[in-house]
């Protein structure tokens, strides 16, 4: 069993009416959903706070790091997430399964279940119609991956990952500047993948992304409103016959695809269709 936070700093109060024994708060700042220590948070009685552990008593033990700092650097990962702040509350917990959204809910939780940290892990595509609460998902899964694995991460959304890279080239920035700490991380997740005007330039980020990651075997979790579609080889023209119904591979390119099927596992979130539901029942 993984040590919980709870085990790892002894000082979280477990009764915290605030934090209900998490050991920290999720809030708002500006742009982005940000993690703070909650106040129940007392002094470590290991470490005193110092953050190490002597060996011994004698002047020069050995010292080793206190189980207590990792409090202190999953609330900087989480904040380094850049999860946006319109999603500072989603979490498995409120999340509302109703319907066929289980499903994604439960390669959800069996996700997480499943980590481990010593193996190359595989990825986690949402995909499916607008307003199914993908991006719900997929900041819980993140925030859990943060808190409970002690992964680091960052959450993108690709049409404003485009727009920063253009506005980095304003001021002589190249592509790695922004690029570069999204392949470092241990998860990256992207939203609304496939989304945006499909310009060359966009196909060429998303192209450098996924293959670094690609090739650095790190994982990346997405959403995407299109169904996945079959690589044919006919991305390109299938995309540039104005395809009434897109799929993923059209969006994205066959290269791209292939290397998210094999990196990533697919799961629609889909959802009980109110006008189905009502048709059925005139049956
Ligand atoms: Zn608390
Ligand atoms: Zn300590």
């Amino acid at each position: 069993m993984k040590p919980t936070l709870t085990q790892l700093h002894p000082s979280i109060d477990a009764r915290c009416p605030k934090c209900l024994g998490d050991g920290y708060l999720v809030e708002r700042d500006g742009e982005f959903a940000v993690a703070q220590k909650c106040p129940c948070v007392g002094r470590c009685p290991h470490c005193r706070d110092t953050g190490w552990i002597a060996a011994s008593r004698e002047r020069r033990a050995r010292k080793s790091r206190c189980t207590c700092g990792v409090l202190t650097q999953r609330v900087k990962a989480f904040r380094e997430a850049k999860i946006p702040a319109r999603h500072f509350k989603s979490t498995r917990q409120n999340w509302d399964p109703s319907g066929t959204r289980t499903q994604a809910f439960m390669a959800v939780n069996g996700y997480i279940k499943a980590w481990d940290p010593e193996v190359d892990n595989r990825g986690l595509v949402l995909y499916g119609d607008v307003g199914r609460g993908k991006t719900h998902l997929l900041v819980a899964l993140l925030r859990d991956l943060i808190f409970l694995e002690g992964v680091t991460a960052r959450f993108v959304e690709f049409s404003h990952l485009v727009g920063d890279i253009k506005a980095g080239f304003d001021v002589g920035q190249g592509t790695h500047a922004l690029l570069d700490p999204l392949v470092r991380v241990d998860v990256l997740a992207i939203d609304e993948l496939g989304k945006g005007r499909n310009t060359e330039f966009e196909g060429t980020i998303v192209d450098e992304l996924v293959s670094r990651r690609y090739n650095a075997a790190s994982v990346i979790l997405a959403t995407t409103n299109y169904e996945p579609g079959n690589a044919t080889g006919q991305a390109a023209a299938n995309f540039a016959a104005k395809n009434a119904a897109p799929s993923l591979v059209d969006r994205v390119g066959d290269r791209v695809y292939s290397r998210l099927r094999e990196m990533c596992d697919f799961v629609k979130c889909a959802g009980t269709d109110y006008r189905d539901s009502r048709r059925a029942s005139r049956r």
